[in-house]
């Protein structure tokens, strides 16, 4: 897929590596739909997109208060179509299983896993008129071989790797292709919040020695949206911790 003038929506956008996304894909001419929380974008970000001529709008809503069909709805709206959705909104509750309430269960299995499957049903049955589209969803490491102290954000990251397969046989006979991005210790502000103790840690288990940039994700993203004929596959980045 060329993605000039194609019409991209990233969850979650505001910054980490859904800000780097937003970035990639103007930089590859794609108009965009960015979401987030905040009243409106960073300072940082509008100057990035405008050094690039972006064109997009900012779609401000908490995806786990907001109703999905209405929000899917209105995104498409804003240019008439959407070519590629990535599911990148995202949380961790962090507990050992024993001390995990069922709050923190269903805080990160809503936003990780619930969102992204509500919001694919809406968006696919636009994509399916449109016979073509890409869906990203944002997974992890931790849903493949799962994190003390993550049982939610783990039972929510697999969740999204069986949701990917199964999207992308129903999705391949319009065209619809889906595929998701395992990434390991990316430096953001979901891992900036642990301890340094906990990263000297992780760094010991990481090949390339440093945590990944989101842009390193973000390139990723590009390179699944553009490539016609990827579908079903969860691809890992990860420095070459789970080698
Ligand atoms: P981050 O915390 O830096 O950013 C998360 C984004 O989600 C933010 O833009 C935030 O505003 C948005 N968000 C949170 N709650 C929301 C809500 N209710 N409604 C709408 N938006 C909401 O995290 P990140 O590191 O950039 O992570 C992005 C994705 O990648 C997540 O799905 C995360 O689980 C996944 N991931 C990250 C890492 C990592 O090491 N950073 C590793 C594996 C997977």
């Amino acid at each position: 897929m060329d993605l000039k003038n194609k019409v991209v929506l990233v969850t979650g956008s505001t910054h980490g590596i859904g800000a780097a996304m937003a970035v990639a894909f103007a930089q590859a001419g794609a108009k965009l739909l960015l979401n987030g929380r905040s009243e409106s974008l960073s300072d940082e970000l509008v100057e990035q997109l405008n050094q690039e001529k972006a064109d997009y709008h900012y779609l401000k809503a908490d995806l786990m208060k907001t109703d999905l069909k209405k929000f899917a709805e209105d995104a498409w709206d804003s240019y008439g179509q959407i070519d590629v959705l990535v599911n990148n909104a995202g949380i961790n509750r962090d507990k050992l299983f024993i001390g995990m309430k069922e709050a923190d269960f269903d805080s990160v299995i809503n936003l990780d896993l619930k969102v992204p499957f509500f919001l694919s049903k809406w968006i696919i049955k636009k994509m399916n008129k449109q016979r073509s589209g890409v869906i990203i969803n944002m997974s992890s490491i931790v849903g493949m071989h799962g994190n003390s102290g993550q049982a939610n954000y783990a039972a929510a990251k697999a969740g999204l790797i069986g949701l990917t397969k199964t999207l992308a046989r129903e999705g391949a006979m319009r065209s619809i292709r889906v595929n998701a991005i395992a990434p390991g210790m990316i430096d953001t502000e979901m891992t900036q919040k642990l301890s340094d103790r906990v990263k000297e840690n992780i760094l010991e288990q990481i090949p390339l020695g440093r945590l990944g940039k989101a842009s390193e994700v973000a390139q990723t993203a590009i390179f699944l949206a553009q490539n016609d004929y990827l579908t079903g596959q969860t691809v890992v980045v990860d420095g070459g911790m789970t080698i």
